[in-house]
C-alpha cells in the first residue's frame, strides 16, 4: 500500500499536517477511505495499462496475492465487493471489466461475496481526459444508480483500476450512500499522483 508519507485519512493525497487534507476538510468525499496499492508509474503502469488496453489478462493472477495482502493489512470490515462498473458501450467496445475481474478474484481469495448487481453505471460518460476536478464531478455526476434492497446496512469495498482524483469512485459512494449504504472504501491498484495540486490532465488514462 502507498504509504511511508502523511497522507490524507480520508482520499490518500499527500498532505502536511494533521489528518485530512484541505479538500477533504472542506468538501469531504462520499466514500469512507480510498486507498491505492502503488503509483502509477514504471512497471505497474505496464501492467495496468497492458490489463486495460492490451487484453493482457493473464496478468491479473499475479496481482491478486499482493492486492489482497494490503486489503488485508489496511483492513476495513466489509460486507461484499465491487467493482466500478463500465458503461454498456465501453463494455461492448473492450469485452470486460478489468476492475471486475481483478475485484471478483481479490473477492474469492478474502473469502468476500463479490456483487455484481448492486451498482449500474445508467449513463454513458465523456473520457475524463483533459476535466478538472471540478469537471470530472460534473461529469460523473448521477452515472450510477444503486439497488436499495441490496444496501441496507451494508458496508461494501469497491475496487478499481486508477484512481486520479477519486470523481468516479465518489459518484459510486453517492449512488450508495442514497441506496442506504452504511460505509464505502474504495480500493485501485494504482494511483496517478499523490500530490495534491497534481495536474490531473497531463496523467488521465482514458476510462
Ligand atoms: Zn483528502
Amino acid at each position: 500500500m502507498l504509504s511511508g508519507q502523511i497522507t490524507c485519512d480520508r482520499c490518500g493525497k499527500l498532505i502536511v499536517k494533521g489528518s485530512l487534507c484541505p479538500d477533504c476538510e472542506k468538501n469531504p468525499p462520499v466514500f469512507n477511505q480510498l486507498k491505492s496499492w502503488g503509483l502509477y508509474e514504471g512497471p505497474l503502469r505496464s501492467i495496468v495499462t497492458g490489463i486495460k488496453f492490451q487484453r493482457k489478462l493473464g496478468l491479473i493472477p499475479y496481482l491478486i496475492e499482493p492486492l489482497s495482502q494490503a486489503i488485508i493489512a489496511w483492513g476495513p470490515v466489509v460486507d461484499w465487493i465491487s467493482a466500478v462498473p463500465l458503461g454498456h458501450q465501453r463494455q461492448r467496445e473492450r469485452g470486460y471489466n478489468q476492475s471486475e475481474l481483478i475485484a471478483r478474484k481479490i473477492a474469492v481469495r478474502l473469502d468476500i461475496p463479490y456483487s455484481d448487481r448492486v451498482l449500474t453505471r445508467i449513463r454513458e460518460t465523456h473520457t475524463q481526459v483533459g476535466l478538472n476536478a471540478v469537471e470530472r464531478q460534473q461529469n460523473m455526476m448521477d452515472a450510477f444508480s444503486a439497488d436499495p434492497d441490496l444496501c441496507q446496512q451494508q458496508s461494501c469495498l469497491l475496487i478499481d483500476d486508477i484512481a486520479t482524483t477519486g470523481a468516479t469512485l465518489n459518484a459510486c459512494a453517492k449512488a450508495l450512500r442514497s441506496a442506504g449504504i452504511e460505509k464505502v472504501y474504495c480500493f485501485t491498484v494504482a494511483r496517478t499522483s499523490l500530490h495534491p495540486n497534481s495536474n490531473p490532465i497531463s496523467m488521465e488514462v482514458n476510462k
